[in-house]
């Protein structure tokens, strides 16, 4: 692993791919798209963008990548889901279609289009030190479209940031668990790109585990 600019994957099969893409490029990350098991297996990290859920669930599926990206999370691949990624990294969903599966590994109860009772999308000044949004820094900006909210958290999960204002005041927007992290909101759609920093982080910490550890990736042995 040492040496190598590590890879990091966004999930192409609906939604809002090109942003990511973007963001993570505009940090100086590598990207790779990912379609097929080959391109999972070559990925150091992977970020599941916003779109819609069952679609990506039905797409996952269909396209053999399901049982490999629960296999890569479950040996601790680093990954990031916004809004549609936070609930299909979601161990339990509630307002979920009768036959909808989630990836799992965050040990949460993500409550889908749970913002959109009362409105449909809105922006938020947020602030979420483990973010770089700290006391002191500027607020970061979050767009919700249609977004889920994390109802229950477990033991192990580290809560990020919370929305302050509004009806939804307190509802969780924003979490981590081991190198799982996943935000309600969509920050590839402004041009703040602290969460996908942030992300990067947990990465290179993560590479760095294992390393001292003398693991190696199943794509790098
Ligand atoms: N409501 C969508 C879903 O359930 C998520 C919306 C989004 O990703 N912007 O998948």
């Amino acid at each position: 692993m040492s040496g190598r600019t590590p890879v990091v994957g966004v999930l192409a099969l609906q939604g809002d791919v090109r942003e990511h893409a973007a963001a993570l490029r505009a940090c100086g990350a590598e990207v790779a798209l990912v379609r097929r098991p080959e391109e999972l297996a070559a990925v150091d990290g992977l970020v599941l963008p916003g779109g819609e859920s069952t679609t990506i669930d039905k797409l996952l599926r269909r396209f053999g990548l399901m049982e490999p990206l629960r296999a890569r999370i479950a040996d601790g691949l680093p990954v990031y889901g916004s809004c549609a990624g936070m609930i299909l990294l979601a161990d339990r969903i509630a307002d979920g279609t009768a036959d909808q599966q989630t990836v799992g590994g965050l040990d949460v109860l993500v409550r889908r289009n749970a913002f959109g009772r009362q409105v449909d999308s809105f922006e938020e000044q947020l602030h979420a030190p483990a973010l770089g949004a700290g006391p002191d820094d500027p607020p970061m900006t979050a767009v919700f479209i249609r977004a889920p909210w994390v109802e229950e958290v477990g033991p192990g999960v580290e809560v990020l940031a919370t929305v302050s204002t509004g009806p939804a005041a307190g509802r969780i927007a924003a979490v981590r668990q081991g190198a799982l992290m996943a935000t309600a909101f969509h920050p590839e759609i402004s041009s703040d790109v602290r969460v996908h920093r942030a992300f990067l982080r947990s990465l290179a910490a993560a590479i760095a585990d294992r390393a001292a550890t003398g693991a190696t990736s199943p794509a790098h042995p």
